[in-house]
């Protein structure tokens, strides 16, 4: 914990910080550590005790990060811890079950190593959080809950909770990386887009007879998209989407019977699924901020953006909200400006703008299409899959999209440190 220290124009006030991060998930997290040692006064603030197994945000879940995002990791010399417990997607296999249309995307075609990896959400929390904590220079206030905060337009002040004590701290740029549900964004009063899509993604992990080679697949089915994620161990992370009514009787299945009722549901491709993981549900919904900024808060995230997982695009994207948020505040910092002045956000609000809004479309897009079963429009699907599959030029930019390598790169994305 920081003790009395100086603000940027030599004035002393209590726990003063430059950057307050609120929530320490996979967002707030690789915020803090992107920021971590380069003379800013950092704290994160987390409801959750650190490295506990309640901490909802690193559970089981299969994570399926970008190539872009591999790309961020190795910046923040992070990579080595996660790719011990990754396992690379060489190919993405995009198909419609039962139909004629299919699209194959490949890591070769694209010159990468790999276009993306898979790792647990717990796993990745983790490695996280190990170096969060092993950081002097970040300030983990956890387990504690942000009741109150004020943007006076100098600095922002903080109401924590901890213990049943409740303290204030001071900081010139607070990022709500609260996830879905931000308080911050919410007390803020930012208006939303929000979309409730009446599925729930079933999650758990499978065993199939035969070795997943590393390859991803993305099934189109008539209640839903399915995904199936190579991991460790001959694993495959499944991500199966089921209408809110049915998802109790999924999630009532013994082992046996839900192994059937997924073999159904995806098909014999890998053979026959043996083993069968703990299941959880997750509501899917689709939120938008319409603004990330307002005053000196950054809205950064699950906060600003919560998209459906068909695409496995949700953290993907907000790891670059991050490396386009550390650049413009190192940018600040070094040249001894005010971090949460408003000409520094307008340049991180502007910078992802339509990189946000292109991805939540284009996801919103895919969920739409792909779980529509009128005839007409999975005659198109359909002949869309094959174009792509036959027109090799187009499915270059649907690769560099899928690997997070679109628009403007931020410096960590290109694998070049902030200064
Ligand atoms: C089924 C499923 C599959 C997915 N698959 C993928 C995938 O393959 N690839 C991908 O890129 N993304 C995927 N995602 C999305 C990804 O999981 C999320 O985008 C990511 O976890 C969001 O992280 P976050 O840190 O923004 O939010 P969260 O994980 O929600 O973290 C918010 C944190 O803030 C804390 N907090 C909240 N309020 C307060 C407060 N007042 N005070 C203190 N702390 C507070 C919470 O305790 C929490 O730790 C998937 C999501 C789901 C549901």
């Amino acid at each position: 914990m920081a003790a009395d220290s100086g603000n940027r124009d030599g004035a002393q006030t209590a726990t003063d910080y430059d950057l307050v991060i609120v929530g320490g998930g996979m967002v707030g997290a690789s915020l803090a550590i992107a920021l971590a040692g380069r003379g800013l006064r950092l704290a994160m603030i987390e409801a959750h005790p650190p490295g506990a197994d309640s901490q909802p945000s690193y559970d089981d879940r299969g994570i399926a990060l970008a190539y872009g995002t591999q790309r961020i990791f190795e910046a923040l010399q992070l990579w080595p811890a996660i790719a011990a417990v990754a396992e690379p997607i060489a190919e993405i296999h995009v198909s419609d079950r039962g139909h004629f249309g299919v699209t194959r995307l490949r890591a070769v075609d694209e010159g990468v190593p790999a276009l993306g990896q898979v790792v647990t959400a717990r796993e990745l929390g983790h490695v996280l959080i190990e170096r969060v904590l092993a950081d002097d220079a970040i300030d983990v206030l956890a387990p504690a809950r942000v009741v109150d905060f004020a943007d006076d337009g100098d600095r922002v002040r903080v109401e924590i909770e901890r213990n049943g004590v409740v303290d204030e701290i001071g900081c010139f740029l607070l990022a709500a990386a609260d996830g879905g549900n931000s308080a911050i964004r919410e007390q803020l009063d930012v208006p939303v887009t929000r979309w409730e899509y009446g599925q729930s993604a079933v999650v758990t992990n499978v065993t199939p007879t035969q070795p997943h080679a590393n390859v991803a697949y993305e099934r189109f089915t008539d209640t839903g998209p399915v995904a199936l994620l190579p991991m460790t161990e001959r694993r495959c992370a499944v991500v199966w989407t089921v209408r809110d009514d049915d998802v109790d009787d999924v999630l009532a299945l013994d082992d046996d019977a839900f192994l059937a009722a997924f073999q159904r549901r995806f098909g014999h491709r890998l053979g026959r699924f043996r083993r069968v993981g703990r299941r959880s549900a997750y509501p899917l919904s689709l939120l938008r901020a319409r603004e990330s900024v307002r005053g000196r808060i950054a809205i950064i995230g699950n906060a600003a953006h919560t998209l459906h997982p068909i695409a496995g695009q949700g953290f993907n994207l907000g790891i670059r909200d991050v490396a386009a948020l550390a650049e413009v505040v190192w940018d600040a910092f070094a040249a001894g400006d005010d971090i949460g002045a408003g000409d520094v956000l307008d340049r991180y609000e502007r910078w992802r703008r339509t990189e946000q809004r292109n991805v939540a479309l284009a996801t919103d897009g895919l969920a739409r299409l792909f779980s529509n079963p009128l005839a007409p429009l999975r005659v198109a699907r359909n002949l869309g899959l094959l174009a792509m599959e036959c027109l090799p030029a187009a499915k270059h930019p649907l690769a560099r999209g899928a690997m997070g390598m679109l628009g403007r790169q931020p410096k960590l994305a290109r694998g070049v440190p902030l200064d």
